[in-house]
């Protein structure tokens, strides 16, 4: 839909008249940086601007209701009310900017968000896989790479490029823990094209991690190796809940209740299967990556999210269609 015609539906109000009942809408954050631009051969795309994330947070903190995780999870539970409107912001993966850009923002406006956080990324201070991979089939200076299934990838621009690392994300996201750290680096050594060592401080300390909490922020779980955790095996799985609960509980002195699950590659992120086993190792909540409001009667262990586009227009058309029970 044209701009103009996205205006005049916002300024009619007229997406409000059919909002179907009260809900929440819970916002997935990844990066916040003065220059997006700084870091997307390993990033990518999912970096806000500090100047646009400030004006989608001033947004949120004048025209909607700002809540924190908890409060949801116990309005879904049958606990209070929520105030219609209400929204939840997140951040995955842990990144160092969540304590030292948005967090000062958030503060500044009275927002407390939750930040899910990658435990092995954070203690091997290494960044999340598909980041490594990602700056490998950029940075290489190969122009062919052959995939762990002896198949041949041309490596002559930046489409077959990214297809090339498309695939090996298809490979890695099914792995974990030391197999998956494997994959990786021989990825990195065939392609002679290492993140630098420097990177490592793009991921958040535990002593960054605890002024988030100290600050009235929730922390949660990402995992501990960023895995599609529907496709990798039960008990790896189960460690992978479990474990980065009980090191983020350690570090913190306090109960982990929330949960993110990854979403690197092929789909389903989730399934009936990891919802009982988040269920079994305690968690109270669990966010996906899939797309639209949370309801009273949802599953806590599945929950929706909104992806905030760049600018704090976008994020107003997004949420209005969200709350008006629209796809986004
Ligand atoms: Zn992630």
């Amino acid at each position: 839909m044209k701009d103009f015609a996205k205006k005049a539906i916002l300024a009619s109000r007229a997406l409000r008249l059919i909002s179907p009942g009260a809900s929440a809408a819970i916002l997935m954050y990844h990066s916040v940086m003065p220059d997006p631009a700084a870091h997307a051969d390993s990033l990518g795309g999912i970096i806000h601007a500090q100047s646009e994330f400030r004006a989608q947070m001033e947004l949120l903190a004048r025209d909607y209701h700002p809540m924190t995780l908890d409060a949801v999870v116990e309005g879904l539970n049958g606990g209070k009310d929520l105030p219609s409107r209400s929204v939840v912001v997140t951040f995955d993966d842990g990144y160092t900017d969540n304590a030292e850009v948005a967090m000062p923002i958030l503060n500044q406006l009275g927002i407390a968000a939750t930040f899910y956080v990658t435990v092995d990324c954070v203690e091997q201070r290494t960044l999340p896989w598909p980041s490594r991979l990602r700056f490998a089939f950029r940075k290489t200076k190969l122009r062919t790479w052959t995939d762990s299934r002896a198949k041949s990838w041309q490596l002559d621009d930046s489409d077959s490029c990214e297809r090339a690392y498309l695939a090996s994300c298809d490979n890695c996201c099914q792995l974990s823990g030391k197999v998956q750290e494997d994959f990786v680096r021989s990825t990195e050594e065939q392609l002679q094209a290492a993140a630098p060592g420097d990177l490592s401080s793009l991921m958040m300390s535990y002593d960054q991690i605890r002024s988030l909490a100290r600050h009235g922020h929730i922390v949660g779980s990402h995992t501990m190796t960023h895995p599609n955790m529907a496709y990798i095996p039960e008990q790896d799985a189960k460690a992978e809940f479990a474990e980065s609960k009980q090191h983020l509980e350690r570090e913190l002195k306090a109960t982990i209740k929330h949960f993110s699950y990854p979403c690197p590659a092929m789909t389903p992120h989730w399934n009936e299967k990891t919802v009982a086993q988040s269920r079994s190792v305690g968690y109270d909540s669990a966010v996906t990556t899939n797309g639209g409001v949370t309801r009273r009667g949802d599953n806590p262990l599945s929950l929706k999210r909104i992806r905030p586009t760049k600018t704090a227009e976008g994020l107003r058309w997004n949420l209005e269609c969200a709350f008006a029970g629209r796809a986004v």
